[in-house]
């Protein structure tokens, strides 16, 4: 026998982000089994992957257990091996299932929900890795209801057009599509203007969900936003002095499809920064182009999120030269007095060959460019706590900043 659940399993999802995380819920649980070889039954259970953002690449049904393969949607590809299945249960039995992965180990804690927009951590004891996490034995209380077994907490499309409609019409900015999809999907971006017109055009971006599975980077990602169109004294000065751009959803399709990390034409997007071969890419390429082609306005700073194995901010090397400079430093130090419980290392890039979003904006701006990357299993709560600290800290120091000379030169 196995010791009983704890009373209340723990929440990993922070409050804020129940409502939409609810709406999301809704539309997996509404869907039904298929019969196109996505789904597998025995008699505990139903287990189908017919629902959005799911990834189940084959799935066997034996007398007392379930096997399921997952792939990535092509190779070679980076190990981070996202999976999304539904179990319907068919009795009160415990429900026993094999997950084996091709070309990756076991990365991503399961986490389940019942479809209240909750979360929570399958239980340590109910996960087993075998043959050195090329496969993990799940052994699932069965529950009343269809429940979803993910690899971390499952952030849709429809969940983004939500949250980015909601704060749009709060802190009135415009949402514009700026490019499709190879699938077609919109790719939307938030923008705001300072009111009152000014001499420089100073502009900041910020950038997410490249690869599909880095939900954490999401979780930072929103409430920094959050924080940037917030109703404060702080948010709204920079608001009026800064052009702000953001693209929280990059790669829709990779999302929607349970991607490991490609776009739908198998490509990192992240490596894409310079050939921009990918519609994903050229779409936010597009509005850097507008910045690059108006001799009044310059880019002050980019950010793109992401994560990984822990909190880790890639930036330029101290020796590089940023406009504006020092911001890296400067910023990270003011956040670190306030931050308890947030542990971040930086890690100095040299520019490289590498066609990313950070290269590509330092080296045709000049301006501080940085991954934001955030660890898979960090706490979700001082995920979000910390973002916010980010932001503030963010604003202060570039609204500490002056202008570039040229451009203020002979006001
Ligand atoms: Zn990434």
């Amino acid at each position: 026998m196995r010791p009983a659940s704890p009373p209340a399993a723990k929440m990993i999802c922070p409050m804020r982000f129940l409502s939409f995380l609810i709406i999301l819920s809704l539309f997996p649980f509404a869907a039904a089994a298929s019969d196109d070889g996505r789904s597998c039954e025995n008699d505990t259970a139903v287990i189908d992957a017919d629902f959005e953002g799911a990834r189940m690449s084959d799935c066997n049904a034996r007398t007392k257990k379930f096997k399921i393969r997952i792939d990535p949607e092509n190779k070679p590809i980076n190990p981070s091996p996202w999976y999304a299945f539904r179990v319907t249960p068919k009795t009160q039995d415990e429900i026993e299932i094999v997950i084996k992965y091709s070309d990756a180990r076991h990365r991503y804690r399961p986490k389940r929900s019942e479809g209240d927009g909750v979360w929570r951590l399958v239980d340590e004891d109910r996960v087993k890795l075998r043959r050195k996490g090329k496969s993990v034995t799940l052994t699932l209380e069965p529950g009343t209801a269809p429940f979803i077994i993910a690899a971390q907490e499952m952030l849709i499309g429809e969940a983004y057009e939500t949250w980015e409609k909601d704060i749009a019409a709060r802190a009135r900015l415009t949402r514009e599509t700026i490019g499709s999809s190879v699938e077609g999907r919109e790719i939307t971006a938030l923008f705001s203007a300072p009111q009152t017109a000014r001499d420089e055009k100073e502009y900041v971006l910020f950038i997410g969900r490249q690869h599909p599975p880095e939900l954490t980077g999401a979780f930072a990602m929103l409430p920094f936003l959050e924080t940037v169109f917030a109703d404060t004294q702080l948010a709204k000065a920079f608001r009026e002095r800064f052009h702000i751009i953001a693209v929280p959803l990059m790669n829709p399709d990779g999302v929607a499809n349970g991607h490991w990390r490609h776009n739908m034409n198998g490509v990192d997007l992240n490596r894409d920064w310079g050939p921009f071969t990918q519609p994903e890419t050229r779409a936010v390429k597009a509005t850097l182009d507008d910045i690059a082609a108006d001799a009044n306005s310059a880019l002050r700073l980019m950010f793109d999120f992401h994560a990984t194995n822990r909190n880790v901010f890639y930036t330029q090397t101290q020796e590089d030269v940023t406009r504006p400079p020092n911001f890296t430093q400067d910023w990270l130090a003011a956040a670190r007095v306030r931050l308890d419980g947030y542990d971040f290392e930086r890690a100095e890039r040299h520019q490289s060959d590498l066609d990313t979003s950070k290269n590509y904006v330092f080296g045709r701006f000049g301006a501080p460019a940085l991954t934001y990357e955030v660890g898979d299993k960090t706490d979700r709560q001082a995920i979000h706590h910390s973002a916010v600290i980010f932001a503030e800290e963010m604003m202060k120091e570039l609204l500490a900043g002056a202008g570039s000379p040229l451009a203020s030169a002979g006001e």
